[in-house]
């Protein structure tokens, strides 16, 4: 009989878990169960539809169904997996017209991803407040746009807050972003970068509320305005941008673990604490390259890779997630934003000893026409003198600098070791001195 595979979810974790256990194994069963309409779409396209960059919302389906086909991978859309049974080994599923079956699986796949959260707040129930996590919620946000919005308020000020923000802003609405830390960016930066990149977007006319707790969702039914750290911030869209939390809820019935982060904890191997049963994208923990501990790192690129671990392993062969850094970047307005590793606050709550280095350069030699400001730094553990995180914002060439520090972060690079690095140059493309070796070399000055 043939090895019978069942995965959650269909979208960044289970498509690739799917597409890696077909090439491990040609002659499995597998079914992807997802309650959504649609599949395998990027979420992370979404703000790029509404900023009217990307034509149309249907133009994010990278994976239609005649993949399936191809790969012979039986989908059923519009279907809730209901409740796992890990002794009988299978999976109650409702489809939308309520026929319910119980599904059979050698090897099982969670991948139910994450929902948008809304803290509770005052007047959290009120008609009208986005989000921005479905295809059809960014159907939602594009005609309440069409329908006449003027002006919108996005509550959050993390990555995906301010490309909204920065949509809605490309629509012609006047934008006010309201933020409970002193910074934007939280997760990615330290507040001395995260000042630039909010100076950029106030100069581009976006409105950037910090250090301003939302206390109340203001309105009639309809939601109207937000009042934060006591202020009164009206609003046509409101917009919650709080962050997500991981779809666990499952997988607790069923009695697997959750872990320290309250996602679902796995090994290297992504499986669970249930024989078997493997939890993948943004509702499993992963472990953290630097710190070595658990962490929950809701990205795109760490479900694929998940996916494609958990896939194989599904499918009888072997392999291992070696850990996540949250590499991350983002492009506001012209200015791409970037982050990998620790940032030093963290680093600091971790209780690691940090030297930092930054250092501001030019993205092509000085003289060449269109050179653009890149201001790279450096987070080194001071003991071992190893790199542990860097963040750039800079007007190109951040995405592959960022990739060039997680390398080395995974290869335990030392700041010494960086600072000798063997790099190109050419006018038109970057300066003679390579930035991230100028960084380095500002660290070692420090530690001398
Ligand atoms: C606006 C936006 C921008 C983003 N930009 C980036 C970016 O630039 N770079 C990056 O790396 N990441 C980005 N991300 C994050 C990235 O989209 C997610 O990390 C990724 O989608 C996670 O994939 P996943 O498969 O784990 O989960 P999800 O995409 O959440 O998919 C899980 C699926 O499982 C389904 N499901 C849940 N429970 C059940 C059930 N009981 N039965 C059946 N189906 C179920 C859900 O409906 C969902 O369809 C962005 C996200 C958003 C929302």
């Amino acid at each position: 009989m043939p090895r019978r595979i069942v995965i959650i979810g269909a979208h960044a974790a289970g498509v690739d878990a799917a597409s890696a256990a077909r090439k491990t194994d040609r002659t499995a069963d597998i079914t992807l169960v997802t309650e959504e309409k649609h599949c395998g779409y990027s979420r992370c396209g979404l703000p790029f539809v509404i900023g009217g960059q990307i034509p149309s919302f249907p133009s994010l389906i990278v994976f239609l169904p005649s993949y399936f086909q191809m790969m012979k991978l039986n989908l059923k859309t519009e279907t809730k997996a209901t409740s796992i049974d890990t002794t009988n080994k299978t999976v109650e599923a409702t489809d939308k017209n309520g026929k319910t079956e119980a599904i059979p699986y050698d090897s099982l796949i969670i991948s139910t991803g994450a929902s948008s959260f809304m803290p509770p707040i005052k007047g959290k129930e009120k008609q009208g407040i986005y989000s921005l996590r479905t295809l059809e919620d960014g159907e939602k946000i594009d005609a309440a746009i069409k329908k006449g919005g003027k002006t919108a308020v996005v509550m959050g000020a993390g990555l995906i807050g301010l490309e909204t923000a920065i949509a809605l802003k490309e629509r012609g609405l006047k934008v006010t972003v309201i933020e409970m830390l002193p910074q934007i960016l939280p997760q990615m930066l330290d507040p001395d970068l995260a000042k630039g990149a909010q100076e950029m977007l106030e100069q581009k006319g976006i409105n950037i509320q910090t250090g301003k707790p939302v206390e109340e969702i203001l309105g009639a039914e309809k939601a109207t305005g937000v009042l934060a750290g006591g202020q009164q911030f009206d609003g046509d869209l409101i917009v919650s941008a709080f962050g997500v939390r991981a779809n666990t809820q499952l997988a607790a019935n069923a009695g697997i673990a959750l872990g320290d982060t309250k996602a679902i904890k796995t090994n290297a191997r992504m499986e669970t604490s249930v024989k078997d049963v493997y939890a993948v994208g943004d509702c499993a923990e992963s472990t953290h390259i630097v710190t070595q501990k658990p962490t929950l790192m809701q990205f795109g690129t760490v479900a694929v890779r998940h996916g494609k671990v958990s896939g194989i392993n599904a499918a009888g062969g072997y392999a291992l997630f070696t850990g996540v850094l949250g590499s991350s970047v983002s492009r506001l307005y012209e200015t791409d934003v970037g982050s990998t590793g620790l940032t030093d606050g963290a680093a600091q709550r971790a209780r690691i000893e940090t030297v930092t280095g930054t250092i501001t350069s030019k993205t092509k030699a000085d003289y060449y026409p269109g050179a653009l400001p890149i201001k790279v730094k450096l987070v080194v553990e001071k003991e071992s003198q190893r790199i542990i995180g860097a963040q750039i914002i800079g007007g190109e060439e951040v995405t592959q600098r960022i990739n060039a520090i997680s390398f080395a972060i995974q290869k335990q690079m030392t700041a010494r070791e960086l600072a000798k690095a063997d790099t190109a140059y050419a006018p038109p493309v970057c300066e003679t001195w390579e930035p991230l070796v100028l960084a380095a070399e500002m660290v070692m000055m420090k530690l001398r």
